[in-house]
């Protein structure tokens, strides 16, 4: 059965089968025997063809295995073409893999390794864009844009990684998004007086969409698990112990670090100085922001790294201050907690975001693609490199 785009499809198939051909193949005198064209036919399995090349079964075992994309071919289908094709000491050159109803894979050996190659022929919706000028803030003037709340929340979680939604952005500062037919922008650019940051959507092959800077990294960061080198946890979470010195029960929402008094205190993660403060209970204390959900906390300190102050922005290891006894403690400890939009959470158990990239084989097109939608908005420099 025949469907309204089969002709479309077709045409598009020849056309990316061409490219792959001409980018990939330099011209050849190879014999024909070397280029081996196979047609699915019903109960046709993909090792009867790659076997009539007389290739090895070492070599399709190990293409099997090679890489996830390698099952495509154990799901063949009638009218699915394959071209096997060999160089002139009968080793094997490329596979291309032409479904009928699917997108073209190509899949190269050299050096005794497979690369696949997917290629997407589906026809992208042409680009368009939206741009919110800031008069008030992101939520009204984006409101007053069109842009939907769930996407400006989505700007918001991305860019506070690296700017503070309420000091950093300006009259006049500019939001363009890029869209393709999604409910979410495939590229989020913020051109402020004073920076340029710039997200560009990827979808991995699990259909997981997220917003990558241009060397195809996400702006979050990936939490050490302890802020400093410690000896041992004398108290974990607890919903309700016996507080030591106030002999009442009181839960503990945090992490007790038994660490020696002076020992340096390290940022977990890039974040940005919330609060630093001496409290009768805290006593001396650190709250670092991590994008705008994350807070941790660091109490107890004897004292500050130099120069710490409310709004400063922290690298990932920065030093922030020194383990001590202040406040209500019996004795030198890191009490640490780590907070999720206000909620304590336990720090042994809590799964906190990884920075993610976009894998090494999309990374190419990636990067090109975010730099012709640079290229047209006439931007040269990025601030978010991280
Ligand atoms: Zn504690």
């Amino acid at each position: 059965m025949l469907n309204k785009q089969t002709p479309f499809l077709r045409r598009a198939l020849l056309l990316a089968l061409l490219c792959c051909g001409f980018l990939l193949a330099p011209p050849s005198h190879a014999a024909s025997s070397h280029d081996f064209h196979f047609e699915v036919s019903r109960g046709d399995v993909f090792y009867k063809f790659f076997f009539k090349t007389g290739l090895p079964g070492k070599l399709l075992k190990k293409l099997m295995t090679a890489d996830d994309r390698a099952q495509r071919l154990a799901h063949i289908s009638p009218g699915d073409k394959f071209r096997i094709i060999l160089d002139n000491n009968h080793g094997l050159k490329k596979i291309i893999f032409q479904p009928l109803n699917a997108n073209p894979l190509l899949i190269t050996y050299s050096k005794d390794t497979f690369r696949f190659f997917s290629i997407n022929i589906q026809p992208t919706k042409p680009l368009t864009s939206s741009t919110i000028i800031i008069t008030k803030s992101l939520n009204y003037d984006g409101k007053n844009a069109g842009i939907e709340s769930s996407v400006i929340d989505l700007m918001i979680t991305n860019f506070s990684w690296e700017m503070d939604f309420s000091r950093d952005l300006y009259k006049n500062d500019k939001f363009v998004l890029f869209w393709n037919g999604e409910k979410t922008p495939s590229a989020i650019i913020y051109i402020g007086a004073r920076k340029t940051l710039a997200l560009f959507a990827y979808t991995d092959k699990t259909g997981r969409k997220k917003y990558y800077d241009i060397t195809g990294k996400t702006l979050n960061d990936t939490f050490n698990f302890a802020p400093l080198k410690y000896s041992r946890i004398s108290s974990g979470f607890q919903k309700m112990r016996l507080h030591p010195l106030l002999n009442t029960w009181r839960s503990h929402r945090g992490t007790d670090f038994v660490a020696p008094s002076g020992r340096p205190v390290y940022a977990p993660a890039k974040g940005v100085v919330k609060h630093v403060a001496s409290l009768r209970g805290y006593g001396n204390v650190i709250y670092l922001n991590h994008g705008n959900k994350l807070t941790t906390v660091y109490a107890h300190l004897s004292k500050f790294a130099h120069g710490l102050k409310s709004t400063k922005k922290i690298r990932k290891g920065q030093l922030i201050g020194y383990v001590g006894s202040t406040g209500m403690s019996t004795g030198p400890h890191l009490h640490y907690e780590i907070r999720i939009n206000g909620i304590h959470q336990d720090v042994e158990k809590i799964k906190l975001p990884k920075k993610l990239s976009v894998p090494t084989s999309a990374l190419g097109s990636f990067k090109s693609k975010a730099k012709l939608l640079l290229s047209q908005l006439g931007i040269k420099q990025l601030n978010n490199l991280n």
